[in-house]
């Protein structure tokens, strides 16, 4: 049971990657205001973007974008933000 919940909460990075092989992303669920300000500010559905793989800023593929760690890949399905725009926006500094 615990090692079910954590798959749920906390996916690898070998099972984020089987869900990138299946194209089937699930944009975590936020308040519709948010979502507006997604389209407003960024032109495109935060959900569709979500489930189709690609990140809101760039329009890039994020099938193509490998994350860093679930942390990263959780934040784009927060987001919509693939691993560079993260870190642009985010900031990144190897340490
Ligand atoms: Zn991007």
């Amino acid at each position: 049971m615990l090692k079910f919940l954590k798959f749920a909460l906390e996916p690898t990075p070998e099972i984020v990657y089987n869900i990138r092989m299946k194209k089937t992303f699930q944009a975590t669920s936020k308040a519709p205001v948010l979502d507006e300000f997604y389209a407003e500010t960024f032109g495109v559905d935060r959900v569709k973007s979500v489930e189709t793989g690609t990140c809101v800023s760039c329009g890039g593929d994020v099938l193509k974008t490998s994350f860093r760690d679930s942390l990263s890949f959780k934040e784009f399905t927060i987001s919509g933000l693939c691993q560079p725009c993260q870190d642009s926006i985010f900031g990144y500094s190897e340490e």
